[in-house]
């Protein structure tokens, strides 16, 4: 059975995507930080699946907590197969109104908790010269979003990790690729009215707003074992908003 660890599964697209690899047979590893209540949850109703499901506390933006949680992984299973970096923050905010604390926790936050984890991820992965990351940035870090900079920096950096890493790795047999997400419904978009959901659509070429599932189905395709000729790739799913 190979292992996914997913980060930020508590809640939205993490949770979906969490759901999808149990439905498809994974050991699945559910990280979360705050939403202690909703992983629990989750875990609950996954651990009906046929899978194995495991459930590990941590805050992704600090090295020392991912540090530990890759200790607890690599003790109880030698590592994970398939890193999914996808916890992440929002905020909006004129960019002359953000403070250094904003822009500290957005990069930590969006950014360093994939440095983080990719690195300690990695050793594993080298050894059996396999392995799949998926790292979650979106389309504001392909043609950035007005008032949200720092979100934006953040995800464009993904998309030079996810590049320069599948360089670095092509020949040890893993792929690294990113999802970069449109709009979707989730407790990230929640600040988003009604009226705003209808306009979004309709500037959407498919006259729609993504689900968590779109998301996590694009996911579980990079993880699979014959997609080992996709590497370096970003790849959009936000029904044409951003082509
Ligand atoms: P969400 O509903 O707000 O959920 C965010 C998840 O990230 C939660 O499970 C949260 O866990 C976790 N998280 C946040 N900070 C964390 C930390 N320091 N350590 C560990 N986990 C942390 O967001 P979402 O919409 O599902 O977004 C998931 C990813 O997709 C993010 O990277 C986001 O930027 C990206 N994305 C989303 C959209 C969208 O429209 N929704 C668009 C483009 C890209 P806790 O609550 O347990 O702390």
């Amino acid at each position: 059975m190979r292992t996914v660890l997913i980060t930020g599964a508590s809640r939205g697209i993490g949770a979906q995507t969490a759901r999808l690899f149990a439905q498809n047979d994974y050991r699945v590893i559910i990280n979360y930080n705050q939403s202690e209540k909703a992983a629990k949850e989750l875990f609950n109703e996954l651990k009906a699946t046929k899978s194995e499901i495991y459930i590990i506390k941590a805050d992704v933006s600090k090295t020392n907590e991912v540090t530990s949680m890759f200790a607890d992984i690599t003790h109880q299973f030698g590592g994970v197969d398939i890193l999914v970096n996808n916890a992440g923050i929002a905020q909006t905010k004129l960019f002359t109104d953000i403070t250094d604390e904003d822009w500290d926790s957005m990069i930590a936050t969006n950014l360093s908790s994939a440095f983080y984890c990719c690195r300690a991820a990695l050793p594993y992965m080298i050894k059996n010269h396999c392995g799949r990351i998926i790292n979650l940035s979106s389309m504001w870090g392909q043609v950035g979003g007005s008032c949200e900079v720092h979100y934006s920096a953040a995800k464009a950096g993904i998309i030079g990790l996810t590049k320069a890493l599948a360089m670095e790795e092509g020949l040890s047999g893993i792929t690294v690729n990113c999802v970069a997400p449109g709009v979707i419904k989730t407790d990230m978009t929640s600040n988003l009215s009604k009226n705003d959901f209808k306009a979004l659509s309709e500037e959407t070429p498919t006259g729609t707003i993504g689900t968590p599932e779109d998301i996590a189905r694009t996911i579980l395709f990079l993880a699979d074992e014959k997609s080992s000729f996709i590497t370096g790739q970003v790849i959009g799913v936000n029904g044409g908003f951003v082509v």
